[in-house]
């Protein structure tokens, strides 16, 4: 959980402190970059809209307001209207920009290559 929130308009960031003291800050077309809705995201299968690797407009990525969800995302409403987009505290912590975190990342392997199970597949099924 964030102990605070705190969207710089100006500096165009989204600063979160955690309870843990660690502190995260998204630039706002990073933040963009990472709507998780099923329109930028896509959904059964079929590719999102950021996976066009479209140019994003200045209203894009311009963040207006900022909601709570809950008690576990907050919403983000962007200067084109897009408002769909629930980023997890999770995900906000998992993708932390810092240089530590990124250090953290790249040194542990993620949940699905530990499992080995599609790492270890046979390569002559893909022939
Ligand atoms: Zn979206
Ligand atoms: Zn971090």
């Amino acid at each position: 959980m964030p102990r605070t929130i705190h969207a710089d308009r100006e500096a165009r960031t989204l600063a979160i402190e955690w309870q843990d003291g660690h502190q995260t800050i998204y630039d706002f077309v990073a933040l963009r970059w990472l709507c998780p809705c099923a329109y930028c995201r896509g959904e059964a299968g079929l590719p999102g809209w950021l996976d066009s690797r479209p140019t994003l407009t200045a209203d894009q990525t311009r963040m207006v307001d900022i909601q709570l969800v809950g008690n576990y995302a907050v919403a983000p409403t962007w200067g084109d209207g897009h408002h769909t987009g629930y980023y997890t505290f999770a995900v906000l912590r998992d993708r932390c920009p810092c240089a530590e975190c990124a250090a953290r990342r790249a040194a542990q392997p993620t949940a699905d290559t530990r499992s080995g199970h599609l790492a270890h597949a046979p390569r002559e099924e893909n022939r």
